[in-house]
């Protein structure tokens, strides 16, 4: 089709300019390419025609211009000169206009005869049964509805989104036959002296062990005789004040803190429960402690918050872990005094008959060792536990 368009178009051409044997050329060449014999016979008679006609044209044109010699002659030149340039731009429309038409039969022509091809594949694309592609389909949607039903699949996202956004629950006030639950741990332990001392005391208590170290290379050792211990874990602070060797810090890696867990376990094999020394500024941070928790919760070692400020994220982060958040309710020896002491063991009671169990901490001072001891009287109303007691 474009062949013949341009074909066509190139012998008007060639007619306006003169050039004849070009055009003969060209003429003879527009009845070689066709595949329809039909076609080629018509256009050939129409471009022949077509071309006879603007030969004719022309060579009137120069018949006339041939002519004229004089003044009156030349003047008769101008008018004949611009005869034939209108009658080339009637050439020319005429021709585009033949071209035009040219383009559009064969264009017809062609687009009629490809087009039986493809209704033949789509008249078998039809024939295929519709119906057993559907079925598959369903099948294959019922097998997805049915694996995520057994799955009872959320994403874990949601979740973890869900219980961020839950605010901080208060504790529940329980009224129980049952004695009330106390717990003591007594921080800061490292020596041999205090372990005996704790022994003395006649009551049951939860002895924390610091890491050893240079100045106290008995901890690990001294853990190892004892039925149950605890782990008091130093961790960074707010205010930097005389910071003991083994603390964890806000800027230690993932991979530090896994190592450094892996090394305190090698330490106190039995450990299952640690508390914070210091660390108010390892608690409150949010990141910090979700990488602590995260290597914890892998050695199944519980964390227990000895809230050393109230910006901590403990509970926030241990409840992101599905895990129960156990805290410090009272400190018993703030002040190195036998009446504060005291006063302090009647409202760490208190809290316990209030909320069925409490955590009290305090430390290996002579004087608290020594109050406990002569304060037997004062816990015959809860009972003295090991934290394991309060999950
Ligand atoms: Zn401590």
């Amino acid at each position: 089709m474009v062949f013949a368009s341009l074909s066509a178009w190139y012998i008007a051409h060639n007619c306006v300019t003169k050039r004849k044997e070009h055009a003969i050329i060209l003429k003879s060449h527009l009845s070689l390419d066709y595949k329809q014999a039909e076609i080629k016979k018509k256009l050939a008679i129409v471009a022949q025609n077509f071309y006879l006609l603007i030969k004719d044209i022309l060579m009137a044109a120069k018949r006339k211009k041939t002519k004229p010699k004089t003044k009156k002659r030349s003047q008769n030149n101008q008018k004949i000169e611009k005869t034939n340039k209108l009658l080339a731009y009637i050439v020319w429309g005429l021709s585009t206009v033949v071209v035009f038409l040219l383009g559009i039969i064969a264009t017809y022509y062609f687009t009629q005869h490809e087009e039986k091809t493809p209704q033949k594949i789509l008249h078998i694309q039809k024939e295929v049964p519709p119906k057993q592609s559907t079925t598959k389909i369903r099948e294959e949607l019922k097998n997805v509805l049915d694996s995520q039903q057994k799955n009872n699949y959320i994403t874990p996202s949601h979740e973890i989104d869900e219980k961020v956004a839950i605010p901080p629950q208060k504790r529940v006030v329980k009224r129980t036959v049952k004695k009330p639950k106390l717990a003591i741990i007594i921080d800061d332990v490292c020596t041999k002296t205090q372990i005996r001392r704790i022994h003395n005391l006649g009551i049951l208590v939860n002895i924390s062990f610091l890491p050893p170290s240079k100045t106290r290379p008995n901890s690990a050792k001294l853990a190892k005789k004892e039925p149950a211990y605890m782990v008091h874990l130093p961790m960074e602070a707010m205010h930097f004040n005389k910071e003991e060797p083994f603390t964890f810090h806000v800027h230690d890696s993932q991979n530090v803190i896994k190592k450094r867990i892996h090394e305190l376990k090698e330490l106190f094999p039995r450990v299952k429960y640690i508390n914070n020394h210091t660390g108010s500024k390892f608690t409150s941070n949010e990141r910090a402690m979700n990488k602590l928790i995260y290597v914890l919760n892998k050695e199944h070692i519980l964390f227990i918050d000895s809230r050393t400020t109230s910006r901590t994220k403990v509970k926030k982060v241990m409840q992101n872990y599905g895990l129960k958040y156990l805290a410090r309710d009272i400190f018993l020896d703030n002040k190195q005094d036998k009446a504060y002491i005291q006063k302090q063991i009647k409202k760490a009671v208190r809290i316990a008959k209030k909320h069925g169990s409490a955590i009290a901490i305090c430390h290996p001072h002579k004087i608290t060792l020594q109050t406990l001891k002569d304060s037997k009287e004062l816990f015959k109303d809860v009972e003295l536990v090991l934290v394991d007691k309060l999950y």
